[in-house]
């Protein structure tokens, strides 16, 4: 293998013979000690967990104004990190009501719902708000199709969102279908799921994820040592090379504030009559004069039921203390 390609091409960091891996693209740039590229696959609070691009992985401790979470990419110098920019940034609120950062460098939000228990109204399309807004890929995924219901609903979702997104169904406790999600990630794409508690996301993680325990145990015998740190975001790679940032205990991410003109621009079913531009710039499509979505939703292109849905999710984020 050639080398080459290495950025600057200096090479000013003396190394033993051996030490340095094959392929490698470690930059020299700075104070001369080498920058290792990876990703944070692990966020313990004070450390976070780096898995290298290289092979292999390392805790790296943060300095006290530093932020870094799951996804993020970053440089290792040494002992130092650097935090490159990070897009598909995925949001939660935390207990005292502020925004935390659950993830970062999201390709794909998979938004699992399920027959029993059911989402709350609004909750697919506030998904989809968030995640478009955040330049994330939305999905469905309707998980135990096994029960009752699971086809009626899978195919009620696929109906209605079939036009805006995928639509999966899948049974965790078969396995019937999970290769899909896998599918969905594939070639290094990054995904979380998210959906109410009890619909099947830890269920899925783990017919996915074959080594999941193993996995698990090793980030916590890592973490217990030294200062006490709580995991709050792992990532999991699966066959096919994508990543699944595991969620378990986001339950309320979807309570992230979003904005009218966020809602007006993502809301799911809204993007053929969006092709052609309102008449004002800020519309917020309830009753504008040349809206194209109110065109559509009075020529029975956009029912009136997804209209009220719209509307309704505006009223809800024009209200906080109905928000949840
Ligand atoms: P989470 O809260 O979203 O992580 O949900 P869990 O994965 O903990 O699953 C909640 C319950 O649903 C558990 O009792 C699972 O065994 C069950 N469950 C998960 N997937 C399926 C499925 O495909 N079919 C059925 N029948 N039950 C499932
Ligand atoms: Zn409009």
């Amino acid at each position: 293998m050639e080398k080459g390609g290495s950025k600057g091409g200096a090479k000013r960091g003396k190394r033993k013979s051996g030490e340095t891996p094959p392929g490698d693209t470690r930059d020299t740039r700075d104070d001369g000690t080498p920058a290792e590229p990876g990703r944070v696959v692990a966020h313990h609070g004070v450390a976070v967990l780096v898995r290298f691009d290289a092979g292999g992985e390392r805790q790296i401790w943060l300095t006290p104004d530093q932020r870094a979470v799951a996804g993020d990419r970053v440089l290792v110098r040494g002992d130092r990190l650097v935090v490159e920019e990070a897009h598909g940034v995925l949001r939660r609120r935390d207990a005292r009501g502020r925004e935390r950062t659950i993830a970062t460098n999201l390709d794909l939000l998979g938004i699992v719902v399920a027959p029993e228990p059911r989402e709350p109204p609004g909750y697919i399309d506030r998904g989809f708000v968030i995640a478009r807004a955040a330049g994330i890929e939305p999905m469905i995924i309707v998980n135990k199709t096994d029960l009752e219901g699971g086809p009626e609903l899978a195919e009620r979702l696929e109906e209605i969102y079939g036009p805006s997104a995928t639509v999966l169904r899948v049974c965790a406790e078969t396995g019937e279908g999970v290769e899909a999600i896998a599918a969905a990630l594939s070639g290094g794409r990054l995904g979380a799921l998210v959906g109410p508690s009890g619909v099947g996301k830890s269920s899925l993680l783990n017919a996915l994820v074959e080594d999941l325990d193993l996995v698990v145990s090793e980030l916590n015998r890592r973490s217990q040592k030294g200062r006490h740190t709580t995991t709050t975001a792992t990532l999991h790679s699966l066959a096919g090379g994508g990543i699944l940032v595991d969620t378990a205990g986001f339950k309320d991410f979807i309570a992230v504030d979003v904005e009218t003109v966020e809602v007006a621009a993502f809301f799911p079913g809204f993007e053929t009559a969006l092709e052609s531009e309102c008449r004002f710039r800020d519309c917020l499509h309830r009753s504008e004069p040349e809206c194209p979505v109110l065109a559509a939703v009075a020529a029975g292109e956009i029912s009136e039921r997804r209209h009220r849905a719209y509307l309704a999710l505006l009223d809800e984020i024009a209200e906080p203390s109905r928000r949840r």
